[in-house]
């Protein structure tokens, strides 16, 4: 049976092309392409400056070591996110504080963040969650009234608008991911964009081992081969082969979203008239990204409503229908209960949200004919579970 899985890439034959041609040249890795795409991405933002890595997860590690966090710091962030988000605080000995979920906007609540502000806090981490673009202008006015930064985990944002600017110019330092399911790839990828030379030359340095090349900014000079370690970094370096993908995926942006945006307005106006599922918002300041389209089992006649979520996830993938659930709260895996002391009940509209989710197919290749399978695989069971829609 074929899967119609819940996201994937779009690659064509002017991407392979691309590629190729990085495969003939001098350099694979740091070469002209990376620069390429870091200027492609940052002028589309509105920003100076953009800084690539082997990875989002790699890239949101180096904005919270230019953020210049450390142990006994802590980073307000959301729990409904992919791990990678909250692990990045960890990994610098920092301490991600979550704050529950706004239930209108699937995003950090904002009126919740100043309670969990105190003398250690550095920064805010929100998340855009399945593109919703996060309301930065009101979170600003609290980051800013408290000098704390904002870093945005944009992995599911790029191309989202906010009162006509895009996502990546407001925050101090904006997160893109490239990973295959997300809105263009470069196979594994990331992007931090920033309008702050200062946090790009320490994104810079920490990409690559901290290692210094400008004999200006050395300590010492002993001669040409020379170079100096200023700092623990790490090889988070991106290829050329890589930024070739990204820069050639990237042209085709406007086209994903455009069908994205299509595809989330199919959905609506086949399923919502049900009152078995609650379609996701949309902000009324801007554009949503559509990485994933998120429905909520609302209620059923029959059993509770995580059972019939889960009922539905098997139903659909036995029919070939590869839906996914984003995500289990952060705060509620092992490794966080362990060590943070985090539980059940601790962000109570996160968990009900997780209880009730699902992430139906959203990708630009998905055609009507897969959709109109997938909508009717779904109605179909709400009704025969509910005697009617
Ligand atoms: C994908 C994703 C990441 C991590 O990106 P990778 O490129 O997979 O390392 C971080 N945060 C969120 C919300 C994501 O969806």
């Amino acid at each position: 049976m074929k899967i119609i899985p819940y996201g994937k890439q779009f690659i064509d034959e002017e991407d392979i092309a691309e590629v190729v041609k990085v495969l003939r040249c001098d350099w694979l890795t740091t070469g002209p392409r990376v620069e390429e795409f870091e200027d492609a991405v940052a002028h589309y933002c509105g920003v100076k400056f953009a800084v690539a890595f082997n990875s989002g997860t790699s890239a949101l590690h180096a904005a919270m070591y230019a953020a210049g966090l450390g142990p006994g710091d802590e980073v307000i962030t959301c729990p409904l996110t992919f791990v990678a988000t909250a692990n990045s605080v960890l990994y610098t000995g920092a301490k991600p504080v979550f704050t529950d979920i706004d239930p209108t906007t699937y995003c950090i609540d904002i009126n919740q963040i100043e309670d969990k502000i105190n003398s250690r806090t550095k920064a805010i981490l929100p998340i855009d969650y399945a593109g919703y673009p996060v309301d930065l202008a009101r979170l600003r006015e609290v980051a800013e009234r408290h000098g704390l930064l904002v870093i945005e985990d944009a992995a599911h944002a790029l191309g989202a608008v906010r009162n006509g600017i895009p996502v990546g110019k407001e925050a101090d330092m904006t997160m893109f991911s490239f990973h295959p399911v997300k809105h263009i790839t470069t196979g594994e990828g990331g992007m931090i964009v920033t309008g702050d030379e200062e946090l790009a030359n320490k994104l810079r340095l920490f990409r690559s081992h901290g290692i210094v090349r400008d004999p200006a900014k050395m300590e010492a000079f002993d001669g040409g081969w020379y170079y100096e370690m200023h700092d623990l970094g790490h090889n988070y370096r991106i290829t050329d082969i890589q930024c070739a993908l990204g820069l050639s995926q990237f042209k085709k942006l406007n086209s994903f979203l455009n069908r994205r945006q299509e595809i989330a307005d199919r959905y609506r106006e086949a399923m919502g008239q049900t009152d078995w599922l609650a379609m996701p918002p949309e902000p009324d300041y801007g554009r949503h990204a559509y990485h994933i389209f998120s429905v909520l089992v609302q209620f059923f006649t029959e059993g509770n409503i995580s059972e019939a979520r889960k009922n539905l996830f098997d139903y659909l993938h036995s029919r070939g229908i590869g839906v996914q659930v984003h995500y289990l709260p952060v705060h509620l895996h092992p490794y966080y209960r362990k060590n943070l002391g985090t539980k059940s009940g601790d962000f109570p509209h996160a968990e009900k949200f997780y209880s009730q989710q699902l992430s139906l197919p959203m990708y630009p290749s998905l055609s009507s004919d897969e959709q109109d399978y997938v909508v009717h695989c779904l109605l179909n069971f709400l009704l025969d579970r509910n005697g009617k829609l």
